[in-house]
């Protein structure tokens, strides 16, 4: 079965630890081995794994982020949102952790993070917990 992790972005672009959430998933799951797929269903958001215990890390990539995609670069796409499709290309909408003994098998640095590119809004992800 599919669960949801909901998240309330409150900034354009903004990034968001959701790793106790996706754990909880994971523990409420009965699969002690296999794999957490992360996913979400959105063209203007990501998901990303990296350093949570040094907030700077997550504000860095987002300022180098914004810095290499900008805001306003004479794009074609007449949404105004173009940097943030680009952003979500970039880091991607999905990622896969492995689980053992009901844990998601994380490095000791390493969290789950929603990224935001064109927010504020109500977003969702999807979590699927997947035994072999
Ligand atoms: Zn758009």
């Amino acid at each position: 079965m599919v669960k949801q992790v909901l998240v309330k972005t409150k900034s354009k672009t903004e990034i968001l630890d959701i790793t106790q959430s996706v754990q909880r998933i994971v523990g409420e799951s009965s699969v002690r081995s296999g794999i957490c797929h992360i996913y979400v269903p959105h063209t203007t958001s990501a998901i990303m794994i990296n350093e949570n215990t040094d907030p700077n890390v997550g504000r860095d990539i987002l300022k180098e982020l914004n810095k290499v995609i900008p805001f306003d670069d004479n794009y074609g796409h007449t949404e105004g949102n173009s940097a943030a499709h680009i952003k979500s290309s970039v880091i991607g909408v999905s990622k896969a952790v492995i689980v053992e003994e009901g844990r998601l098998m994380l490095g000791t640095w390493q969290a789950v993070f929603f990224c935001e590119f064109d927010g504020p809004r109500e977003r969702r992800v999807y979590v699927k917990v997947v035994a072999g």
